[in-house]
């Protein structure tokens, strides 16, 4: 029987998504997960704990630390060997207005009860 899906849920979708060496050599191109993105943002630039980072995304906290764990080897390795990014897929889903998820570095923070913005998933273009 297939495992089924816990989707991760993703507070932010990335604004842009396919980074490359100005200078490369490769043409490799190495594609992170949306769900490993949403760790990089979270622990790195926002600056939460694994634990909180865990219970933002609704998953076990051990299932974070794997997911952070790809997501700096695979940033680690386009760094070191030149390649190109590109974050896209994964098992995942948009938080959504309504959730009230509390997250501080949801984009939904300042949003009203009835958010005019509420955006659809694969349609984050003018957030
Ligand atoms: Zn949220």
């Amino acid at each position: 029987m297939p495992r089924p899906i816990k989707w991760r849920r993703v507070c932010k979708m990335p604004h842009c998504t396919n980074f490359g060496p100005e200078n490369g050599i490769h043409n490799d191109i190495i594609k992170m997960t949306v769900d490993e993105y949403e760790t990089i943002r979270l622990i790195d630039l926002e600056g939460l704990t694994q634990e909180q980072c865990a219970n933002q995304m609704e998953v076990a906290r051990t299932t974070t630390q794997s997911i952070y764990t790809n997501a700096r080897k695979k940033l680690a390795e386009c760094i070191v060997n030149g390649l190109s990014l590109v974050i896209e897929g994964g098992e995942y889903r948009i938080c959504e207005c309504k959730e009230r998820c509390g997250g501080q570095c949801c984009r939904h923070k300042y949003c009203n009860e009835q958010c005019p913005k509420e955006i659809k998933k694969g349609d984050e273009s003018n957030e």
